[in-house]
């Protein structure tokens, strides 16, 4: 994907998002309130009072291929546990309780506000066509620090831990 085809292509997937996130708002709660014990110490209480959470019967994906976007068809029929856009995290029904989950995705809504939607979208696009889903750098990124927390390591400032991060990104 060029910067020509990126910028045919992002005020499309932006409005799906924002619709998306629109159509959904009035179900979602912040995360605060589903009580996690462990993310107030890895979180802001900013951070999980602002992020909200909205729960699925399956998380929506943008209609990539519709768009023109084929190469991106295997992250559009991936039937992912939870998926963030903006500052709402969508997730399974049947993982509402699933604490490192809900951290992952507040990595995302980290990534999110720091980077605002362009630069988020047009990075999250780019690292999925060069390096694929897991590998891709915002994934990376989000993967690493869930490792961290699912092994019991001591509790970080996450928001801290992801802005340093991106800006060592290139
Ligand atoms: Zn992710």
């Amino acid at each position: 994907m060029d910067e020509a085809q990126f910028q045919q292509f992002y005020p499309l997937v932006f409005s799906w998002i924002q619709q998306t996130v629109a159509d959904h708002a009035g179900r979602a709660r912040p995360v605060a309130s589903a009580h996690f014990p462990r993310l107030p110490s890895y979180f802001q209480p900013a951070t999980l009072a602002s992020a909200r959470f909205v729960a699925v019967a399956a998380t929506p994906t943008p209609p990539l291929s519709e768009l023109g976007l084929d190469q991106f068809s295997d992250f559009e029929n991936i039937a992912a546990a939870g998926i963030t856009y903006l500052d709402t995290i969508f997730v399974l029904e049947s993982l509402v309780d699933d604490e490192s989950l809900f951290f992952h995705e507040l990595v995302h809504v980290i990534q999110w506000g720091i980077l605002r939607p362009e630069r988020f979208l047009l990075a999250y696009a780019e690292g999925l066509e060069q390096k694929g889903y897991r590998q891709s750098p915002l994934e990376a990124m989000a993967y690493a620090a869930g490792d961290l927390f699912q092994s019991q390591s001591r509790p970080f400032a996450v928001e801290e831990w992801v802005e340093t991060r991106l800006e060592m990104a290139p």
